[in-house]
């Protein structure tokens, strides 16, 4: 290929993602504090953010990542097993392993690394790997590279899962994979008959808690906390990015586990570590969601609220789900970028998904709340919401 037919080739390929509605524009906007954000001069309300908890912008954060930054600088210079691996990183895994209730922890540079690193790691060939598919692109891209046998399932079929695990014969290891709260239409995985499912069939369940984290259980540790089920998960991946308010990936679990992650992990070892103020700032985190479990509450009250004037005007995809990811499906990827056009006209921002990041036909606006919001800004946004939909009609 000569490199004009390869820019021809990148030319067609654009004109294509525009023709079908899902070409993708950059923009830079500015987070400010208080769930708000600018974006090309405008104040808006952020309801785009993963910040659940509304920690990104805590002064004691900020001030925990500056001193950490006055001591080592910025960058970790190398990975964690060379010679990245600082004092900050050490405190944070055994704050993650306490808070978690488990032996140890061990750091990823992110949450897509510890997925795709971890799944990629424990299965191989001879081994089948179980994906639900409405998993994390993470996920499915660990379960490609895994070279194991790749089956997709949906957890509302569950009884399908079930008959393929009966048949299923021979020596591999079977793995099943899930996110614990589905990052796009914020439903919950049926972690208690998953768990079942594998004590059944001799299975291993890994269990992506990136939406779970700070938000679920008693104590924040997720899903699988709250649905009293942490034991019987063979691995618990949480992220720092989301409601910790920082970045990284983690695991916890057994001292042998974490060992066995350490040595064998392709994205541990072969990736710098995490900066080491990121460390120190999730540290704070950390404690702050001991200390403050009313931020947790606020969270909720205002998942409740939303959900309900959603459902009234039948807006509401999952009636039974609850927490802070409330998708509006709208079906059609122009229709979902008017709306949310519309409605950062307004003062709102929020997520408009399209394929391929969800199957086609379901588009949406993908709304997240987080603590720092009030009541008063979701009914403004609720208006700005009810005026969009007369105006471009109703979906269905
Ligand atoms: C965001 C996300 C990840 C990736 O985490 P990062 O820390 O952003 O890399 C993994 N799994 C799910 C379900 C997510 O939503």
């Amino acid at each position: 290929m000569s490199s004009s037919e390869f820019s021809d080739w990148i030319e067609d390929d654009l004109q294509k993602l525009r023709k079908e509605g899902l070409f993708r524009t950059r923009r830079t906007f500015k987070p400010l504090p208080n769930g708000r954000c600018l974006l090309e001069g405008q104040e808006l309300i952020n309801l785009s953010s993963n910040d659940y908890l509304n920690l990104a912008h805590d002064p004691r954060l900020i001030s925990a990542a500056a001193s950490a930054l006055q001591e080592m600088g910025v960058g970790a210079r190398a990975s964690a097993l060379v010679s990245g691996r600082t004092e900050w990183h050490a405190r944070l895994e055994q704050r993650l392993a306490d808070f978690e209730g488990t032996e140890a922890a061990i750091l990823f540079p992110s949450g897509y690394a510890a997925n795709l690193g971890v799944v990629s790691a424990i299965a191989g060939e001879g081994d089948t790997i179980y994906c639900d598919r409405l998993n994390h692109a993470s996920l499915i891209d660990g379960c490609r590279l895994a070279g194991a046998a790749f089956r997709v399932y949906r957890h509302d079929r569950l009884e399908k899962l079930k008959r393929e695990l009966d048949k299923k014969t021979g020596e591999g290891k079977t793995i099943i994979v899930t996110d614990s709260i589905f990052s796009m239409d914020g439903t919950w995985a049926p972690l208690v008959e998953l768990c079942d499912l594998a004590e059944q069939h001799h299975a291993y369940l890994v269990v992506d808690e990136a939406h779970g984290t700070g938000v679920w259980g008693e104590t924040g540790r997720g899903l699988a906390e709250e649905l009293n089920v942490e034991s019987r998960v063979t691995i618990r991946i949480g992220t720092l990015s989301k409601g910790l308010g920082a970045m990284g990936g983690f695991v916890a679990g057994s001292d042998s586990l974490i060992n066995w992650l350490w040595n064998r992990v392709r994205t541990q070892i072969y990736s710098t570590a995490l900066p080491p103020a990121i460390c120190a700032a999730a540290c704070e985190s950390l404690l702050i969601i001991k200390a403050e479990p009313e931020r947790k509450q606020h969270l909720h009250q205002l998942s409740v609220f939303l959900r309900q004037e959603l459902a009234h005007r039948s807006l509401l995809a999952d009636v039974t789900s609850s927490g802070p990811i409330i998708p509006v499906i709208l079906e059609n990827p122009e229709r979902t970028m008017s709306i949310a056009a519309d409605l950062q006209a307004a003062g709102f921002l929020v997520g408009a998904i399209r394929p391929p990041t969800v199957p086609h036909g379901t588009s949406r606006l993908r709304i997240s709340v987080t603590s720092a919001h009030q009541r008063d800004d979701l009914e403004r946004f609720l208006k700005a919401l009810d005026c969009s939909l007369a105006r471009y009609g109703e979906s269905r």
